[in-house]
C-alpha cells in the first residue's frame, strides 16, 4: 500500500512530501494510522547523516502514536480502534540474552523504526512521518492516556523512555539527588519523570531563558552551567546525572559535582566525540561515567504506564509536515519548548 510520507533525499537537501509503500500486514502485524509523531534530535543527525550511515531516502519519526486499522490473524494485544505507540524499535532477533531479558535495545539484531535493514521496500525502514506504519504486535505498545492527550504523549516513546531507563537503573528516586544536563526534548522529560520519581532534582542548562520553566517542569533547583559560582555550590553533591546535551563539550564540570561512586550517564550522541574526561576527576571519588540507549519494550510499557499514572506528557508545539524543516533548524538552536510533534493528518495536504 502507498502512503504519503515526509523525508529527504540526500544529507543536503531539504526534507519534502514523497510516496512510500508499506508492507500488508502479516499475521503477528499491527497495522498503525499515525495521528502524531514526535520530532527527535536524532532524526535530525539522520537525515543530516552526522551518523554514519544513512540510507536515502530517509524518513524518520520514532515518537509515533495513532491507532488501529488493522491486524493479522494471530495478533492477540491489541485490536482495530485501540489507542498504541511504537518507539524506536520495530524487531530485534528474539533469542539472545538481551532480546530475553526484555532489552531488545541492546540486542545486535535490534531493527530500528527507520534507518535499519529490513527485507520491505526499499531495504530499509521508513518511520514515522508518515500516514501509516506496520509493526509486530510485540514492539506495539498500549496507550492508557486520555485521548485529548495523544500528540503529547507521542515524545514519551523516545524521551520519555531514554530518560525513564538510565533514572530507572541508576535508581533516581526518594532521598537522591539527580541533576539533568540539556532542557530540550529528551532533558524536559527527565527533569518530569526524575520528579515523579521522588528524586531531588537540579537541572542545568546554557540558557537563562529557560530557568523559570525549569521549576514549571519540576526542578527543585537550576543552574546556568557557564556560571562558575552557581556550579560551585553543587560540588561533590550529585548521586547520579543524566547529561542529554546534543552537542560535545568538556564533561568534567559536570564529573566533579558527582559525590563518591557517583555516575553520570550519557544519552546524548552528538556527532563527534566530547573532550576526554580528565582521570582524576574520575579516580579522586570513584566516580563512573556511563551510557544509555532508549530502553526494552517491557521497559517502554511500564514508563507509559507510569507517566499515564502520574499524568506525564511532554510540553509540545505542533507542526505541520510543510514546518518540518524549519523545526529542525528551530531545534538546533534550542528554541523549542520542549518537543515538536507532527500532526500526520497534515501529510495528505503537503
Ligand atoms: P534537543 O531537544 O535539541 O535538546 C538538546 C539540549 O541540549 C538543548 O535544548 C540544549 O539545552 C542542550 N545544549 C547545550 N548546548 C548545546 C549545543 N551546543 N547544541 C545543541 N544542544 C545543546 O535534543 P533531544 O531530542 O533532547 O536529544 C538530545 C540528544 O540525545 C541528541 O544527541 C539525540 O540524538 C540523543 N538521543 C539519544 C538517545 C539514546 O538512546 N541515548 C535517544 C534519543 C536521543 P539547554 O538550552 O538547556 O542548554
Ligand atoms: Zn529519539
Amino acid at each position: 500500500m502507498q502512503v504519503q510520507a515526509y523525508g529527504a533525499y540526500a544529507a543536503d537537501k531539504a526534507l519534502e512530501a514523497l510516496k512510500i509503500s508499506r508492507r500488508a500486514p502479516g499475521p503477528h502485524d499491527v497495522q498503525i494510522d499515525i495521528a502524531f509523531c514526535g520530532i527527535c534530535h536524532s532524526d535530525l543527525h539522520t537525515v543530516r547523516a552526522e551518523w554514519a550511515g544513512t540510507q536515502f531516502p530517509c524518513v524518520p519519526g520514532h515518537e509515533i502514536v495513532g491507532r488501529v486499522s488493522a491486524v493479522g490473524a494471530h495478533v492477540a494485544s491489541h485490536k482495530v480502534g485501540d489507542l498504541v505507540g511504537v518507539g524506536c524499535i520495530v524487531d530485534s532477533c528474539k533469542r539472545c540474552p538481551d532480546c530475553e531479558d526484555g532489552l531488545e535495545n541492546y540486542c545486535d539484531g535490534m531493527v530500528g523504526t527507520y534507518n535499519s535493514p529490513t527485507p520491505d521496500e526499499p531495504g530499509w525502514t521508513l518511520g514515522g512521518y508518515s500516514q501509516k506504519i506496520v509493526v509486530r504486535e510485540r514492539y506495539v505498545l498500549r496507550i492508557r492516556h486520555p485521548e485529548e492527550q495523544l500528540a503529547a504523549v507521542a515524545p514519551l516513546l523516545c524521551a520519555g523512555i531514554t530518560t525513564y531507563s538510565p533514572l530507572r537503573h541508576w535508581e533516581a528516586g526518594l532521598g537522591r539527588k539527580v541533576g539533568v544536563v540539556g532542557i530540550g526534548g529528551l532533558g524536559h522529560m527527565g527533569i518530569k519523570i526524575a520528579h515523579a520519581m521522588g528524586a531531588n532534582v537540579v537541572a542545568f542548562t546554557t540558557s537563562e531563558s529557560k530557568r523559570k520553566d525549569a521549576k514549571a517542569l519540576g526542578a527543585h533547583e537550576v543552574v546556568v552551567s557557564r556560571n562558575r559560582d552557581e556550579m560551585a555550590k553543587h560540588a561533590k553533591s550529585f548521586d547520579f546525572i543524566l547529561n542529554t546535551v546534543a552537542a560535545p563539550h568538556n564533561l568534567d564540570p559536570f564529573l566533579s559535582l558527582l559525590k563518591r561512586d557517583g555516575t553520570m550517564t550519557l544519552v546524548g550522541a552528538p556527532a563527534t566525540p566530547h573532550p576526554s574526561p580528565g582521570v582524576f576527576n574520575l579516580i579522586m571519588k570513584r566516580r563512573s561515567l556511563a551510557g544509555s540507549l532508549i530502553g526494552g519494550i517491557r521497559e517502554t510499557q511500564e514508563m507509559l504506564d507510569f507517566c499515564a499514572q502520574h499524568r506525564i506528557v511532554a510540553d509540545i508545539e505542533m507542526v505541520r509536515a510543510d514546518q518540518i524543516n524549519a523545526a529542525y533548524e528551530r531545534m538546533l538552536k534550542g528554541d523549542v519548548k520542549y518537543r515538536f510533534v507532527i500532526d500526520n493528518a497534515s501529510l495528505a495536504r503537503a
